[in-house]
């Protein structure tokens, strides 16, 4: 028998967490999304909110929130460096208040606590592909190190609630992950050059464009997350959730280019600080722990995410509005 959950995801309003609030709600389980709409968007969840199992809340999970749940999935955090840099002091708050406070709440109603944490925590590094026994290489004062350290700072809380409280824990690290209901102006990679691409305008590349990333298709990424949760006690992650494909954002940008059909050139741009030189995924565990490996291919996933943005940018009256906004460099 299915049993249901009453589910609590903060950041619901967001990219990734609009897929989890769809996809648990479609199972059959009562949602509670809870978020502050800095980054979040209603029109992400428009089609959710007849649900009568569906429920919204506007709130900063900085400040305590209470709830009878089951399940929570810590999703809450700006995750673009753009958005991330714009307020780096909320940006700690987020991850390191906002960790104490969800993990008070599994700990006073039992419920297990997922946190979405990042690839961000190995920093630039010197480990290739990384494996969650890599501790990282992480700057702690420079212009990402509010996001870095506060998700490294909510990992170290994860685990100190289990070992203090024995608080029922998970920790999945998400390499990049891109799909359809990104901001236009999101200023992550995949959105910026999309947009360009559509657009006709140059695309950025910060750098030599010899960078590389892994990226996931968002729905892979969401089928992890809810096999994560549903492990026993024992699993706790850390434990990474990506796409092993690798990529320079080069070939990334000749690739857009090519499935646009676009004539947009491209052109080079300072790297922002701090800027990781690689980063690719070992997902050993994650195929040993959930039976979990993605199966979008790049080129299939990137094409439902042009479709979204071709569509979205049609339905602009004004699309200098979406201008994808230039990197944060100091
Ligand atoms: P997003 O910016 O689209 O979503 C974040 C959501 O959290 C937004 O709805 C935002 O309004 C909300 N939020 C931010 N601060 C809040 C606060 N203090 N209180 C309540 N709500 C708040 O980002 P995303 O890509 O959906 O990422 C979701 C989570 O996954 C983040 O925690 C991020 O760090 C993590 N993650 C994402 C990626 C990725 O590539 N998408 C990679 C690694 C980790
Ligand atoms: N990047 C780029 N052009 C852009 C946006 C990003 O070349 O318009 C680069 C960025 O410098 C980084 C990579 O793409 O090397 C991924 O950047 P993103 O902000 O998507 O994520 P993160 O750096 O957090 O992995």
């Amino acid at each position: 028998m299915h049993l249901q959950k009453t589910v609590l995801i903060t950041g619901g309003a967001g990219f990734v967490g609009s897929y989890l609030c769809e996809k648990l709600l479609d199972a059959g389980n009562p949602v509670v999304c809870v978020d502050n709409f800095f980054t979040g968007r209603r029109a992400n969840i428009a089609h959710l909110l007849a649900n009568p199992m569906f429920e919204v809340v506007r709130h900063d999970i900085t400040l305590p929130y209470f709830a009878e749940v089951d399940e929570i999935y810590n999703m809450a955090c700006p995750a673009s460096p753009v958005h991330y840099q714009f307020d780096p002091v909320q940006t700690t708050k987020t991850s390191v208040i906002g960790a104490i406070n969800m993990l008070g709440l599994a700990k006073r109603v039992k419920a297990k606590v997922l946190q979405a944490s990042t690839s961000e925590v190995y920093g630039d590094p010197s480990v290739h592909p990384q494996t969650e026994g890599y501790w990282g290489n992480v700057n702690p004062i420079g212009p990402r190190s509010c996001y870095d350290e506060g998700k490294r700072c909510a990992e170290t809380l994860f685990f100190d609630y289990r070992r203090q409280h024995d608080v029922h824990i998970k920790v999945a690290r998400i390499f990049n992950t891109y799909g359809p209901r990104m901001l236009p102006n999101d200023g992550r990679v995949v959105s910026n050059f999309v947009v360009q691409a559509l657009k006709g305008d140059p695309i950025t590349i910060y750098g030599n464009g010899k960078q590389t990333r892994s990226f996931c298709y968002v729905e892979d990424l969401v089928d992890g997350l809810i096999r994560l949760m549903g492990t026993d006690k024992a699993v706790t992650g850390p434990i990474n959730l990506g796409n092993p494909g690798e990529f320079s954002m080069l070939e990334l940008a000749e690739m857009i280019i090519e499935l646009v059909g676009s004539r947009s050139e491209i052109v080079f741009r300072p790297l922002p600080v701090d800027d990781p030189r690689q980063r690719q995924p070992d997902i050993t565990q994650a195929a040993e722990k959930l039976g979990w490996a993605p199966t979008t291919p790049l080129k299939a996933g990137l094409g439902k995410t042009i479709t979204y943005f071709d569509q979205l940018l049609r339905g602009l009256e004004d699309h200098s509005r979406v201008r994808p906004p230039a990197a944060v460099v100091r």
